[in-house]
């Protein structure tokens, strides 16, 4: 655990039995690869780590420490063109503040690239590869289809002095981009079109974050993998479902080649969650295209952008204990998530009072200048804790939601001439209205009841039904809060692919409130602390805080409002 918030797993609950592990119990009776587990999270660093990433990472990471096995991290660096150090290394940070560890097992896909080089040469050198000329639209042709089988490339049978030629050729740059690429010799006539002699190599001359201009071809994702699974020694290759159909690839190249070991590749379904959009792509756009400010807007689903809101790493584990691993694709709702991310909060957050959006009471009996210290549980839950103070005056703030000009029978908020209690402090009745010209509401002239003090009111005696939250006006801070709605109005906005996913976005799913009131107690607040705003919601402090400017992101509402407008 790297982070303070990251400790808290009083809430986490166990990992129950998947499929996975039952394939591993088989293993280990049987005494399969020495009785070792060693599983890799392999992330392509093209992009920052979502909330699906959590997923595998949760799936690798405690499967190996189930097993007292080891994780590695793999970066899966074969595409240069959309690769980026920044990425490296904010996946890893990711990681860690998710409550994993590597240990000294971080690798490289591009560190095997003469490995997998030599892997090549080897494959060539056992006519099961060769290098191959056609146009990307002949190889399409070649291809064949679905439903009908491909045909060989005039190039299939090379000899292999021939190929092995070429193919040092393609790696000393002689041979612009396009122009070759190698193909392991399979089977055109597979209906399983990965195995119709894929691409394994390309001519690609860009500049590789680490290898720098050292490489000018690079191995294809299906040769890379299995080898680098090899190469590592990892026992049981976990992938998402879309790679069920290169696993005979996958099997194909580890069983052709001389290779340290054969790892079981075994697929799960894809984390997916409704009013959400997760593929890095169409995340890459929203930053791009400034729709959402940058990868860690509290509005993404990336792990950077849900713990910049304030939900806190053992949440996400919590999700993946929660929902499980199969085989069988499902979209989560997003209100499952929504109530794990409260449970956990509701466990560490302190309690305070803000008010968003003031309505200035004088409360007329209290007499001028005087400044009553009350005080009021950090948690309910949690006498140790201990206590803080509240300023209590003549002047205070409430929220314009608890009051009502011309309230309903139902209302047991603020009205013209009714009683509410305010929170941690006195019963108030509201005596005068005073309006701006054009009617809205300026000010309460409100009278208070020194009786009713919270705490020391006899049981049963001079009860009011409706309990509203306050601060007091002189010692308020002034703070500015940021309020998040979902990104998008429908549960699959990347469902129809007739429109773009940007057309769903929810215009409401930023709301700035530059002013709104604090209690004191919250001056001391840490980035690290969370708090419950009493009737308001859960709140952290975000990145953007000064001293002198305090700016608060609201995690989650207090109950799910949007199954009610569902
Ligand atoms: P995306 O499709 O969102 O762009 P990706 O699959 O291209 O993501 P990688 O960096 O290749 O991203 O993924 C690293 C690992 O995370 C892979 O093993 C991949 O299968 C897994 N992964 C990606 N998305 C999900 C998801 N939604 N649920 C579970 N695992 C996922
Ligand atoms: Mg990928």
């Amino acid at each position: 655990m790297t982070s303070s918030e990251a400790t808290n797993s009083k809430n986490e609950k166990p990992v129950g039995p998947n499929f996975i592990h039952q394939i591993i119990d088989k293993d280990l009776k049987e005494g399969k690869n020495n009785s070792q587990v060693v599983t890799r999270f392999p992330p392509e660093p093209n992009g920052y780590l979502h909330i699906g990433h959590t997923k595998s990472i949760c799936l690798n990471f405690s499967t190996a420490e189930k097993y007292n096995g080891v994780c590695h991290l793999r970066f899966d660096d074969t595409n240069p063109d959309a690769e980026d150090m920044e990425y490296v290394e904010a996946i890893q940070e990711d990681i860690k503040w998710l409550g994993f560890d590597w240990k000294d097992k971080l690798f490289y896909a591009s560190d095997y690239f003469e490995n997998i080089y030599k892997m090549a040469v080897q494959l060539i050198e056992c006519g099961k590869a060769y290098v191959c000329n056609l146009s990307p639209e002949e190889m399409k042709f070649y291809r064949g289809t679905l439903t009908e089988p491909g045909k060989n490339s005039p190039n299939r049978d090379l000899p292999v002095s021939e190929n092995l030629r070429i193919f040092e050729e393609m790696r000393k740059g002689v041979h612009p981009e396009g122009s070759y690429v190698l193909r392991a010799k399979i089977d055109m006539t597979s209906p399983n079109m990965n195995l119709r002699d894929p691409a394994i190599y390309r001519i690609r001359k860009t500049h590789h974050q680490r290898t720098g201009d050292q490489w000018c071809i690079y191995p294809l994702y299906d040769f890379t993998h299995c080898l680098s699974d090899s190469f590592e020694g990892i026992t049981h290759s976990l992938c998402t479902l879309e790679f069920e159909d290169h696993r005979p690839l996958y099997d194909w190249v580890l069983d052709t080649l001389n290779t340290p070991c054969h790892p079981q590749q075994i697929e799960f379904a894809k984390f997916q969650l409704d009013f959400t959009v997760l593929s890095k792509r169409n995340l890459l756009r929203m930053v791009k295209e400034n729709i959402v400010n940058g990868w860690d807007d509290p509005r993404m689903p990336t792990i950077r952008g849900l713990r910049r809101r304030g939900v806190l790493p053992e949440s996400i584990r919590n999700l993946y204990n929660q929902v499980g691993v199969t085989k069988k694709e499902s979209v989560i709702e997003l209100a499952t998530l929504e109530g794990i991310i409260r449970d956990d909060l509701n466990e560490c957050s302190k309690r305070a009072m803000a008010v968003l959006d003031p309505i200035k009471v004088t409360i007329t009996n209290f007499p001028e200048g005087k400044i009553e210290t009350l005080s009021a549980s950090v948690h309910p839950m949690k006498e140790d804790w201990g206590k803080r103070e509240i300023p209590f005056s003549r002047e205070i703030y409430i929220d314009s939601d608890d009051f009502m000009m011309d309230p309903p029978n139902k209302y047991f908020r603020l009205g013209p001439g009714k009683k509410v209690r305010l929170r941690n402090a006195y019963v108030i009745q509201c005596d005068e209205v005073i309006t701006h010209p054009d009617g809205t509401v300026k000010e309460l002239l409100c009278s208070y009841d020194p009786d009713t003090a919270h705490g020391k009111t006899p049981e049963g005696q001079k009860k009011v039904k409706g309990i509203i939250h306050w601060v007091n006006r002189s010692t308020a801070l002034e703070a500015e809060v940021r309020l998040y709605d979902r990104l998008f109005t429908v549960n699959q906005p990347s469902a129809d692919k007739s429109k773009d996913f940007t057309e769903y976005l929810n215009p409401l799913s930023l709301n700035i409130i530059k002013k709104a009131y604090l209690e004191p107690s919250l001056k001391e607040a840490l980035e690290s602390d969370r708090f419950q705003f009493e009737r308001v919601g859960y709140f952290c402090l975000d990145k953007d805080s000064k001293t002198d400017q305090l700016v608060f992101n609201r995690t989650i509402t207090l109950k799910d409002t949007w199954s009610k407008i569902k």
